[in-house]
């Protein structure tokens, strides 16, 4: 097989696909907008304080490392698992930390909401079950070609689908196992790993808990870059070449089939290009001639963040790597995002410490904080004015659950909203994950991994099949390998 490929954007779907793709024997090119490689998974360096821009949970570290070593035998890739997932801090002063592992995690959720240990158990076990019945044939497998959906492993998914939780929310799902309003809330916040709203979502959802709770959070050497460093430079020993600084300006379809690209004011000829720009971004702008499919595109979008870069100088003892100051009305934090599309004064708020894990990432007795809201997508807010107001609300939240004045110890500052994530990402306005999965069957309407309308087009990453997060946005590529050995089979 030696086909010529163009990808259209380097995030971690991107390299996924370029390194599957070189694999079986095409020359790949990868064509990156940005300066940098890497997609959100990227850093940034403000003052001595290191920060990865995007993503900081990360599950699943097999899935880079089977991808790292289809390019090289080293392993340039390491990292560990974190001792705790979250520390937890509620309205009322409380604070808990939550541990990993069935095991740890049944005993805290006993010990501290007085939970029946039985159920609890069955919960994890429900979510685990649930998400190795799902993988073979929704994560790794196209919904849209029946040649590759009926495997054997459909069977067992079908028959288990009154356990998945499709017919209540998550927030449903959630009550059914736990009795305590903070369990609850702790097992909800797990809709917003893929930008949704835990009272709308389906139950099935949920599964996302399993990754964090049954297994655990890892944490990368050299922070979330040596991810995306790890895939480029394996890529780049398949052959891949990569550009930075080259924005994709349309895909050539012709007859119904793609032929390449425009780049640089030049067609770069293709017969297979995978696109892991934004899916809405490819048919509105790549390719507006081409028939958009309206009913997948004009679905509800996921949300977007609002995140400070903060350089703190200084240390906190009981903060982790992940904290999470809940607001007091969760459920209005929802309503702010999907329907006024606003930001609400107490919103929960999400900080991230590197530095607590890789003490380099700040320096010596300073942590780098980065703290993030969730956020509506830009439909024209004024996100000046809402990100002021923001700060302000977010600094006497953290500043009254800590105990002290946060605002002297930020020492440097840099901020990314809904807006600024559109222009650097080219994300329907900022969203982050595509659309929502706020409907029973919205996970069953994300556009499949390749264009139906024109022939050698694929779509890699998190605006499509199968969703949000790095560990589905990599496993896209493998149902795009796939689909271009049947449809290229010499
Ligand atoms: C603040 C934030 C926090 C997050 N936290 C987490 C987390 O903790 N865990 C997690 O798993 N996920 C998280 N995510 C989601 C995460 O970003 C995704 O899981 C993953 O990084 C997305 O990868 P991707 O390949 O789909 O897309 P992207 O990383 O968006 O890559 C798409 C690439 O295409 C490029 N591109 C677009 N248009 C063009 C064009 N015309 N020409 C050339 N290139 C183009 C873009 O510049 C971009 O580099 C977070 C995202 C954000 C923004």
């Amino acid at each position: 097989m030696k086909e010529e490929v163009i990808v259209i954007g380097s995030g971690v779907g991107g390299l996924a696909a370029a390194i599957r793709l070189a694999k079986l024997g095409n020359k790949v090119t990868v064509y990156e907008k940005n300066e940098f490689i890497g997609g959100k998974v990227h850093t940034r360096d403000f003052s001595g304080y290191r920060y990865d821009m995007g993503p900081s949970v990360f599950t699943e570290p097999h899935l880079i490392e089977e991808l790292i070593a289809l390019g090289l035998d080293q392993k340039p890739f390491e990292y560990h698992a974190l001792p705790e997932s979250f520390r937890y801090f509620f309205p009322d002063g409380t604070s808990y930390t939550l541990p990993t592992g069935t095991e740890e995690t049944i005993k805290v959720l006993v010990e501290e909401f007085d939970e029946n240990p039985q159920r609890v158990r069955a919960y994890l076990n429900r979510l685990k079950r649930n998400y190795e019945v799902l993988k073979p044939v929704f994560i790794e497998t196209t919904l849209h070609r029946f040649a590759h959906l009926f495997n054997k492993q459909l069977i067992p998914a079908i028959l288990h689908i009154p356990r998945y939780g499709l017919l209540t929310t998550m927030n449903g799902f959630s009550n059914r196992f736990f009795k305590h309003p903070k369990s609850v809330q702790l097992m909800n916040r797990y809709a917003t790993y893929n930008g949704s709203d835990p009272y709308k979502t389906p139950g099935l959802l949920s599964i996302i808990a399993h990754l964090e709770l049954n297994e655990a959070i890892y944490f990368p050497k050299g922070g979330m870059v040596s991810i995306t460093k790890g895939l480029a430079e394996a890529a780049r020993s398949l052959g891949v070449v990569l550009h930075s600084n080259s924005p994709v300006e349309s895909i050539e379809v012709t007859n119904g089939r793609v032929v390449g690209v425009r780049v640089n004011n030049t067609v770069v000829p293709a017969s297979i290009v995978v696109s892991n720009a934004d899916a809405h971004f490819t048919y509105e702008h790549l390719m507006p001639t081409v028939k958009r499919p309206t009913k997948i595109l004009n679905q509800e979008l996921s949300s977007s963040a609002v995140v400070f870069y903060w350089g703190i100088n200084r240390e906190f003892s009981n903060l982790g790597v992940h904290n999470m100051f809940f607001a007091k009305d969760y459920q209005a934090e929802f309503k702010a995002i999907f329907e006024t599309k606003t930001l609400i004064d107490d919103p929960s708020i999400y900080v991230h410490i590197s530095s607590k894990a890789e003490p380099s990432d700040a320096p010596p007795g300073c942590e780098n904080w980065f703290v993030m809201v969730n956020a509506p997508v830009n439909i024209g807010q004024d996100w000046t004015a809402l990100v002021a107001q923001l700060r302000k609300h977010v600094l006497n939240k953290l500043s009254a659950s800590l105990g002290l004045d946060i605002e002297p110890f930020i020492v440097t500052e840099h901020v990314n909203d809904p807006l600024r994530l559109q222009h650097t990402y080219n994300g329907k306005g900022g969203s982050i994950y595509g659309n929502s999965s706020n409907s029973a069957l919205a996970a069953f309407y994300r556009h499949p991994n390749h264009a139906p309308e024109v022939k050698g087009l694929y779509f890699a990453g998190v605006t499509v099949h199968p969703g949000g997060g790095i560990p589905l946005a990599v496993s896209g590529a493998k149902i795009i390998e796939r689909m271009v050995r049947d449809d290229f089979p010499n």
